[in-house]
């Protein structure tokens, strides 16, 4: 056999893979995997709740993602195999509010075993600019009803401390679905919420001095990270990654740039830096990656959650200019 066979079929599958979620979903990739006898089956809808579910269930639990590595998640649909295994699932994972899609396979479900993220972590309304933003931004595509969330940011996950709250609630339900291992949720959600608490007194001592508080991103997504660290998201494109803004839009950042001396224009791995790159040069800006580990791909700066979030904090200390 040629031994090219080997790379060129992996490079097929991976291309198979990109395809699928390039279609906005696409096959349930880890979804199809078969559950062992005595492990549960956990569907989360995206990342940031995969990952805590997997720490957290450790080897008791096949945990899968409603979306693919990649794909956006605020633009979700699901296909007939995934609504599936959301009715089969041990437990479901969510935000309400977040992924309609996810919101309405919930509901037509019927499972019971549900943690709704959204209720163990009030939802904060937007920022009064922030909401302004959403409200006037124009959007490229049609059917943007799915993004209206209410007036509330579902962004939670950006702010550490919120993520241990999630892994409690995690550790809570695991332990009453599966008592017999409630001992390892209890250990495994620890050893996370050690790991968090970590991470939340490194952002707290990594920006407690900076000369520049205010921070630009494309995607308004770090309202609650920004919150709970004394800085000032100023967001460009409101809360769906993809919308344009409008110019009115743009001159109104590059002002609120210069009136701040910023000196970076952040944008995000699953989105094109294209608007972020508009606006910085003009200005003479740099530009400079904010991930609102949505998804981790190949390109993301670091291989889980813990290790994205060090990078953006990284990032935001370099263009506060902290100390
Ligand atoms: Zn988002």
């Amino acid at each position: 056999m040629n031994k090219n066979v080997r790379p060129l079929g992996a490079l097929a599958a991976a291309s198979a893979l990109l395809l699928a979620a390039g279609c906005g979903g696409g096959t349930a990739g880890t979804g199809a995997a078969a559950d062992q006898p005595g492990q549960l089956d956990v569907v989360t809808a995206f990342y940031p709740f995969q990952f805590v579910a997997e720490r957290v269930a450790g080897p008791h639990a096949t945990v899968t993602s409603l979306t693919q590595p990649g794909a956006e998640p605020h633009d979700l649909e699901l296909t007939p195999r995934q609504v599936a295994s959301v009715s089969t699932a041990d437990l479901v994972v969510y935000e309400r509010t977040f992924q309609a899609a996810v919101d309405e396979a919930v509901d037509q479900s019927g499972n019971e075993h549900v943690l709704d993220v959204a209720a163990v972590v009030p939802l904060q309304p937007l920022a009064a600019g922030e909401h302004e933003e959403h409200a006037g931004e124009e959007h490229a595509e049609e059917g943007e009803e799915e993004h209206d969330h209410g007036g509330l940011d579902p962004h939670v996950w950006l702010d550490p401390t919120q993520m241990v709250t999630i892994t409690t609630a995690v550790r809570d339900q695991l332990s009453t679905l599966d008592p017999d291992h409630a001992a390892d949720y209890q250990a495994n959600a620890a050893a996370l919420e050690a790991e968090l608490g970590g991470l939340d007194q490194d952002f707290r001592t990594g920006l407690a001095s900076c000369r520049r508080t205010e921070f630009i991103t494309t995607h308004t997504a770090f309202g609650y990270l920004a919150k709970r660290y004394g800085l000032s998201q100023i967001g460009i494109t409101g809360l769906s990654p993809d919308a344009e803004p409008s110019p009115a839009r743009i001159a109104e950042v590059q002002q609120e740039a210069t009136e701040h001396g910023v000196t970076t224009i952040f944008y995000e791995t699953l989105i094109s830096p294209a608007i972020a790159q508009a606006i910085a040069g003009d200005l003479g800006l740099a530009t400079d990656v904010l991930d609102p580990l949505e998804g981790i791909t190949e390109s993301s700066r670091g291989q889980d959650y813990v290790a994205v979030m060090r990078s953006n904090l990284t990032a935001l200390q370099k263009a506060g200019g902290c100390s």
